[in-house]
Parts: structure tokens; sequence; C-alpha cells
């Protein structure tokens, strides 16, 4: 078999999704278990909504994943240009050849009369499609649609009463009856291609294997199929990937909470989450393991475990599996991706020197495992910053009412202080001893002084929370709580 390959072929028309990612990661993993080759192409022919800004984001999207592209834009290869607003030479020829083997035609209609056919065959309970009244102008007709300055577009001329046969590698069999498709437009009339017709002399001229995609697209398969078989090219293979709904079952959509991944990052979840989470979303694992990086994908991935039927996009799942790659990363890692938090909820001001990234990475090592994603810091952050504590609650209050509280304290910070250096382990220490002198159990130590910590009866382990408040501001804080009993 000729070396597969495969492609992703966005369209610059917004922030890279979540759907999109998919496909990439799938034509990506696909590409890495072959050995083949992994294509990115930019389908910019919808001049009015593509932007640059887009690609950029697209193309920071896929490399912060980790799927990088063998040829493309940004990187080059031997089928460039990668772009489709700069290979307009190339799809002219092939308009060309359609044209002069009658296979495409000029097309004259107006906006108006395209509707008016439209709502007609609504009206009917038709399909709505192209009926073909330009398929077949005199010369004088073309002449005198000419000299009335009307711009053609150049259609597509569907074979009459034909099924159009795909056997698509996901969904098995699928055919269609080109009698409802119509004779579509391939050309519009600024000479800018359609995204049916670019794609089929992209892909053919690139050399892609295997088209894999969303199955949005299944639709437009056939019009495609039938261009190839017109230019009596090769078919690639094709899999349409599921569509990812909503847990509501409807198609994802912001909806859902935010389908883009840059959204996911700045929320401070990790690539190598994000990338296994949309690796489960319609491709099965082959044993019980759900855990997933990227090499490991590499290793386990195939079309046959590709589903048919819909990825369903759970958070509830996203934030487990995130959960597990948070607990697994460098505290360090986490400390930077926290700042931003921290300063964007006003904990942090300014960036933290040397000594201050150092105390916040062992922060961050204190609350990892309570983690989905970084952002979730300032959800833990009143715990290590602040002078002063609030008490939070009867249940609060009534903990540091019990009877043995003030001595507790009192031993408690006379111990603090004397300590040589605050760790975990002294910490630990100071705290045993405490209870062990006054006969305490460990929940009449620990709870008051939690409490009287930070304000409330829940929160990080005492042991790694002292070190990082400090002598100073461990001592401030029991003040201030016992103050407002
Ligand atoms: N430009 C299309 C899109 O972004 C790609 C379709 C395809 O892969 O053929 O949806």
């Amino acid at each position: 078999m000729s070396e597969v390959r495969v492609r992703y072929a966005p369209s610059p028309t917004g922030p890279q999704h979540i759907g999109g990612a998919r496909s990439a990661l799938f034509n990506f993993l696909y590409a890495r278990a072959t050995g083949g080759k992994f294509v990115l192409r930019i389908e910019d022919t919808d001049l009015e909504r593509s932007s640059r800004e887009s690609e950029e984001n697209i193309l920071a999207a896929l490399r912060w994943l980790g799927i990088t592209w063998d040829e493309g834009v940004q990187v080059g290869g031997p089928y460039g240009p990668y772009r489709q607003t700069e290979r307009l030479d190339t799809y002219r020829r092939h308009t060309q050849r359609l044209l002069e083997m009658g296979a495409a035609y000029y097309c004259y209609c107006s906006e108006e009369e395209l509707a008016a056919e439209r709502e007609e065959l609504i009206s009917r309970g038709e399909t709505p499609r192209y009926l073909g009244k330009c398929r077949n102008l005199t010369a004088e007709q073309v002449r005198e649609y000419e000299a009335q300055g009307r711009k053609p577009v150049v259609r597509f001329r569907v074979p009459d009463n034909q099924e159009v046969k795909i056997h698509d590698l996901v969904r098995g069999e699928v055919s269609f009856d080109s009698n409802l498709i119509g004779d579509f437009v391939i050309v519009k009339s600024d000479g800018i291609p359609t995204y049916n017709f670019a794609v089929v002399v992209d892909d053919t001229t690139m050399e892609i294997t295997h088209v894999l995609r969303g199955e949005e697209h299944l639709s437009n398969t056939p019009r495609q199929v039938l261009i190839y078989q017109a230019l009596n090219l090769p078919l690639p293979e094709f899999g349409h990937i599921s569509l990812i709904l909503g847990k509501d079952r409807s198609k994802m959509s912001k909806r859902h909470g935010s389908v883009s991944v840059a959204h996911y990052r700045e929320q401070g979840y990790l690539p190598e989450g994000i990338v296994n989470f949309i690796a489960l979303l319609g491709w099965a694992p082959p044993g019980e393991e759900e855990f997933f990086g990227m090499e490991e994908l590499i290793g386990a991935f195939s079309l046959a475990r590709v589903a048919k039927n819909p990825a369903v996009f759970d958070m509830d799942k996203l934030n487990y599996i995130s959960s597990h790659y948070i607990k697994e990363a460098e505290p360090s890692r986490l400390a930077e991706l926290a700042v931003p938090h921290l300063q964007q909820a006003g904990f942090l001001k300014g960036t933290p020197d040397a000594a201050g990234f150092e105390w916040l990475s062992v922060m961050m090592a204190a609350i990892q495992e309570y983690l989905a994603y970084v952002g979730q810091v300032v959800e833990y952050a009143r715990f290590f910053y602040g002078e002063e504590v609030m008490l939070q609650g009867s249940d609060a209050r009534e903990v540091l009412q019990g009877d043995q509280v003030p001595a507790v304290i009192e031993l408690f910070l006379k111990k603090l202080d004397e300590a040589v250096e605050l760790t975990p382990e002294t910490v630990k220490g100071i705290l045993k001893s405490v209870g062990k002198e006054l006969k305490l159990g460990g929940k009449q130590v620990f709870m008051p002084l939690r409490v009287a910590l930070t304000g409330e009866t829940q929160g990080p382990e005492l042991y790694n929370l002292i070190p990082l408040l400090g002598k100073r501001t461990a001592a401030k804080r029991v003040q201030s709580a016992m103050k407002q009993l």
C-alpha cells in the first residue's frame, strides 16, 4: 500500500473548537500510527468569514495540544501552497477541464431567480435544489446574459439517476440519489471556488489517501465523489467521525459551555488532559485503561475502534480526566499557569520573584490533588493569602468555643515560635506534640487550629498550609480569628 497521507483542513472562520481539534487529532494519530504524513491545509475560500487571526488561533491551539504536521502552512512541503486562496490557478485549471468536458457549465441565474425556484420546490414539498435552467444555454442566450452584465457562476453537472455509493470507513456503505442533489456551484461569480470543489482538487493534488472528518460533511461527500468521477480521479478512502453532542443529546454548541480550545487553555486545563479527553470522543480504547498520553494514543489508536454513534461531551468526564494530569504535573508548571489567575483575582500583584515563585510552587503542590484545572486555584487561594481570617458560619465559631481551645492555641503558638524551620514534617511534629502534651485527641487539636488559621472547618492539610503561611502570618491569623468570638 502506498504511504498514508491524511489532512486536517480547517476553515479559519473562528477559533479552533473541540470538534475540529478532535478531527485533527484523529488524523494526526492515524498518520503517526501508520507512518504516514499529516498535512495541514487552510480552507479560506469564504473570504468574508476567514481571517488570519482565526488561522493563527487554530494553529496555536493545535501546537498547544501537541498536534504537529509534516506539511502545510507554516512548515511548507512539496504540495504547497497549503492555503486555498493561494491555489486559485490550480482550481482554474481543473475548472477549465470540467468545462471543456461538459461536466460543468456557466450559470447566469440571478439571486432572485434562484430564490423563487427554491421557494417553489419547498412549497411543493420537494428538496430545494437547482433544476438546471442554464444546463444547455445556446450561444445566443449566453451573449444576451453577458450583455445584461450578468456575472456567471460555474455549476457542476450532476449526472441524472445515479446512485452515489460511499464506502465509509466508520459508517459502512452509505448511498445517495444523484437526482436529489441538483447541479451545484463549484466556482462563484468572483472566481473563487466553493468548498466542495476546492476540497477535491486539493485532496487529489496533495495525494491525500484518507479523508477523515466530521460527520457533518457526510452530505457533501457525494458531491465530491461525483467530481472525482467526472475528472476520472481515484477516490480517497472516506471516514466520517460522529458528531459531538452535548449532555442533552443535542449538537454540541456554545450552549453547552465553551467549544473553543483556547477557552480550556485559558482556564488552565493541561493539553495532555484535553488530548486524552477528545481522543475518547468517538474512539474506544481497546482495554479498561482510560488515561492515554500522546505516545500511548499513537500506539493504541485504530480506525476500527472509531464509533459510529455520537460522542457525548461530558464536562464531568473532562474534569475527571483533566484532574489526573493536574495531579501528575510538576508544581512549578502549575505555578506558572496559576499566576494570571491569581493576578486577575487580586491575590497577586505583579509577577512573583524567585522566592515568590518557589512559594507558589509549594502552594500548588499542596492543592493540586483538588484541582480539575489550574483556574480553580482562585477557589483555594484564600487559604494561603492574607493575614486576617473571617470565621465562616456557626460551625466554625462553635469549634473555637471548645474548652480545650485556649490551651491548644497557646501551646501551638509557642511551639511555632520556637520552631527552627517550618516544613510539613516539622509541623506534623508540632501538631502531634501539642496533642500529646495536652493529652488531647487529634481532632481536638486540628479542628480549632484549622478554624483559627483559615476561618473554615475544611481546607488543605494543615501541615502543608502552615509552612506556607509562616510564623508571623499564622500567628496573626489566629489572633484575628479569636477576636471574632
Ligand atoms: N474546511 C472544512 C471545515 O472546516 C473541512 C472539511 C473537510 O475536512 O473536508 O469544516
